[in-house]
Formats: C-alpha cells, sequence, structure tokens
C-alpha cells in the first residue's frame, strides 16, 4: 500500500500521475515543478507540469 501524503496546496486532477493522490484530487508531492511547450504561452493549455511521472500500470 502507498503511503502518499497529500498536499493540500497543490490541487490536481490529473489521475494518470504517479505523484496524484488518486482517491482525491490533489498532488502528494512537496513541490512540483511548472514549464512551458510553447515560446509564448497565452493560455493555461501551454503550460505544463514537469514533475508528472505516468502511474504505473497507467495509460498503456
Ligand atoms: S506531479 Fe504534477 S501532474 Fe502529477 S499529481 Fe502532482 S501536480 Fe499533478
Amino acid at each position: 500500500m502507498e503511503n502518499k501524503k497529500k498536499n493540500s496546496n497543490i490541487h490536481c486532477t490529473v489521475k494518470q500521475c504517479e505523484y496524484n493522490m488518486g482517491t482525491e484530487d490533489y498532488c502528494s508531492l512537496d513541490m512540483v515543478k511548472i514549464g512551458t511547450h510553447e515560446a509564448n504561452p497565452t493560455v493555461p493549455e501551454c503550460t505544463d507540469c514537469n514533475s508528472f511521472v505516468k502511474r504505473s500500470g497507467c495509460c498503456g
């Protein structure tokens, strides 16, 4: 059984991530690194969580 600690300061709905609480829409990391894949980001979709790691057994 994993023992993740919910970080109430990082709300995240990406259930496919190893660090997501899964049972709740929160991250379990103490901090995350956010970045962008755009030269000039203009909308939320331009940004990424660079701390994302695919959950084991998830997503093929
Ligand atoms: S590492 Fe990023 S994508 Fe993964 S749960 Fe935390 S905030 Fe969400």
